[in-house]
């Protein structure tokens, strides 16, 4: 049979997920499919996931060790976020070749203890083994209530969609990387340093108008692709309201769509907030301070039907299930 053959090139990263999820799957009403797993711990859950980070997909050339470890920790907690839970601790197990400089393995580290300490967590522990190359393999935890845990299903139509902070910073940082005559630093820490957005998240739970809530790993696509396969909703996004990276104006239009769209490793959250709820959660999101850019844009609304589409000027266009896919030969869908 074919199947018996097929590769992981093949089927992808999502592929790849269903073969999982088709021998782990005991109906767990939260878990698989979600940004977090849970586990009942009285009124809360306890949630947890799991991020590998390694050199050949995530860590460009002239990275360095506290970036990486920043970036590893991080893109654990920005699941922790969308579940709307606040973090509990982190552990990491560290892959690497035994000619790997102490030095890195400091930076390393340290990265990964400035990211704990800025979300109020220690590293609990983890784990240390000599591998061909260099992979973080990340696990956090967090703790949310049980009627407040966020997930990516529960939008209804009418719901409103919004997302936090700007859309193509990751997308802009990766292109100014291919170009050797810019600026790498900035560009780097664009790209490496993404701020979890765990404040935005437990804000989210709290205002018990939040109906459904992911990160944009992925980019705005591809995200809004796996909330629908799960919600068979449509989502419509408008494109005018989309709060672009400032950098993008400088681009191509048709490149700084596609970064705006479909790039992905923004780690923003998207959610979807009750429509007789919207204008109170914005007056509120406006009134709190959280630390980090305190930014919350309404970008369209969740129909019953009609796929996912982009609406602009000139009329509507689907909104295309495209993004950064590992297992791809091309790295993308
Ligand atoms: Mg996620």
């Amino acid at each position: 049979m074919a199947d018996d053959v097929a590769k992981l090139s093949d089927i992808g990263e999502r592929g790849a997920i269903e073969v999982l999820a088709r021998i782990y799957d005991r109906g767990q009403p939260i878990g698989l499919g979600h940004d977090c797993g849970a586990v009942e711990w009285g009124d809360d859950y306890l949630v947890v996931t799991t991020d590998v980070v390694n050199a050949k997909t995530h860590i460009p050339p002239g990275a360095t060790p506290p970036q990486i470890g920043w970036y590893a920790t991080a893109v654990n907690l920005s699941d922790i976020a969308a579940a709307g839970a606040r973090p509990l601790g982190f552990v990491a197990a560290l892959s690497m070749p035994a000619s790997t400089d102490v030095e890195f393995l400091r930076g390393l580290a340290l990265g990964i203890e400035e990211c704990v300490r800025e979300f109020g967590i220690a590293v609990l522990g983890g784990d240390t083994k000599e591998a061909d190359a260099i992979s973080i393999a990340g696990t956090a935890f967090g703790r949310v209530r049980k009627d407040r845990i966020l997930l990516r299903t529960g939008a209804r139509p009418g719901d409103v969609i919004v997302v936090t902070g700007d859309l193509g910073r990751a997308g802009h940082a990766m292109r100014l990387l291919q170009d050797p005559s810019a600026a790498r630093t900035e560009a780097l820490n664009q790209l490496l340093r993404p701020y979890p957005r765990i404040s935005d998240g437990m804000f989210f739970s709290d205002s018990g108008a939040v109906t459904s809530c992911m990160d944009i790993s992925d980019g705005l696509g591809a995200s809004l692709a796996q909330m629908a396969a799960m919600t068979r909703l449509s989502y419509q996004v408008d494109e005018a309201s989309l709060p672009k990276y400032r950098g993008l104006s400088s681009l191509p239009p048709g490149i700084a769509k596609d970064l705006l769209l479909y790039y992905g490793g923004d780690y923003e959250l998207i959610a979807t907030v009750r429509a007789d709820a919207i204008e109170t959660v914005l007056e509120r999101y406006a009134q709190t301070k959280p630390p980090e850019r305190n930014r919350l844009t309404v970008i369209g609304k969740v129909a019953a039907t009609g796929g996912n589409v982009l609406v602009t000027k000139s009329g509507v266009e689907p909104l295309l299930n495209k993004g950064w896919e590992h297992f791809r030969p091309s790295g993308f869908r």
